[in-house]
C-alpha cells in the first residue's frame, strides 16, 4: 500500500549512504582528536596503525600510500616526520634487500597500540544491535567493501571473499559452510575476516566464481544458520 510518505522519501539506498557518511563523519573526528593528543595528524595516526597490522613483515612506502589511498609523496611526507619522531624505523625489505620495509619502533608499537582503540567509541552503538542484525551489517560491510574494491573505488581489503585460501560453502553444516584452506578448517559467517593477516588474494581467473560461489549460500534459506534466541 502507498502512503504520502513513499512520494516524499529519498529512497532507501539514499539514507544508508547518508548514515555511512554521518558515522565516516563521527570516525574522522575522533581520529583528529586521537592525534593531536598524540602531537599526530590523523594520516600519521593512520599509518602507525597500519605498521601494527603488519607487524611482521612489515610496508614499503608504495604499499602505505595505496593502503591509505593518497599520493606517495603525501605518504613520504608523513613516514618522514614518524621517523623523525623516532615511531617509525627504514630497514632492509626481508623480501627484497634492496626495497626499504618500514617498521614500528618500541615507541611507535606504544602509539600505535592506543590508535588501534580510535574506533572503540563505535562498539557502543554496534552493540545495541542484536546478533541477527549484527550478522546482517557484517554482511552488508563485505558486500559494499568487496564491490567498492572491484571497481577501484577504495583500498584492497584483506577480505576472506577475495583470499585464495577460502573456500565457500565447502561443508553442509549451515553454521560453518566454508572452509579456509591455510588453516584447514571449517568456518562460518560470523568469522569471515575483513583483514586477515594471512591473505592471499586469490587468482584474477578465479574471483568472479569465488564470490558467485559464496553467493549462492545466500540464496538458499535452507542453508542459513538458525536465528539465536
Ligand atoms: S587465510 Fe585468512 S582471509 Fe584467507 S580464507 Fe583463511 S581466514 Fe580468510
Amino acid at each position: 500500500m502507498q502512503t504520502p510518505f513513499d512520494q516524499i522519501s529519498q529512497p532507501l539506498d539514499g539514507r544508508i549512504v547518508a548514515g555511512l557518511a554521518k558515522i565516516g563523519t563521527a570516525l574522522r573526528s575522533n581520529a583528529w582528536k586521537g592525534a593531536e593528543a598524540l602531537g599526530l595528524t590523523p594520516t600519521q595516526g593512520e599509518i602507525l596503525a597500519l605498521l601494527r597490522a603488519r607487524a611482521k613483515a612489515g610496508m614499503r612506502l608504495s604499499e602505505v600510500a595505496d593502503a591509505l589511498a593518497v599520493r606517495q609523496p603525501t605518504a613520504s611526507d608523513a613516514v618522514a616526520a614518524l621517523v623523525r619522531k623516532e615511531l617509525v624505523s627504514r630497514g632492509p625489505d626481508p623480501a627484497d634487500g634492496r626495497a626499504i620495509a618500514l617498521k614500528l619502533t618500541r615507541r611507535g608499537r606504544t602509539a600505535a597500540d592506543r590508535i588501534a582503540h580510535w574506533p572503540d567509541f563505535l562498539l557502543r552503538a554496534v552493540d545495541v544491535l542484536a546478533p541477527e542484525e549484527q550478522a546482517a551489517v557484517h554482511l552488508a560491510l563485505i558486500k559494499m567493501i568487496r564491490t567498492l574494491q572491484v571497481r577501484g573505488e577504495i583500498p584492497v581489503s584483506r577480505l576472506c571473499v577475495t583470499c585464495r585460501f577460502f573456500r565457500p560453502n565447502a561443508h553442509d553444516d549451515p553454521d560453518t559452510p566454508h572452509h579456509c584452506a591455510f588453516v584447514d578448517a571449517p568456518f562460518g559467517p560470523r568469522h569471515l575476516r575483513l583483514d586477515c593477516p594471512e591473505h592471499e588474494e586469490a587468482p584474477a581467473e578465479s574471483r568472479d566464481a569465488l564470490w558467485t560461489d559464496f553467493l549462492a549460500n545466500e540464496s538458499n534459506p535452507s542453508k542459513q544458520p538458525p536465528r539465536q534466541e
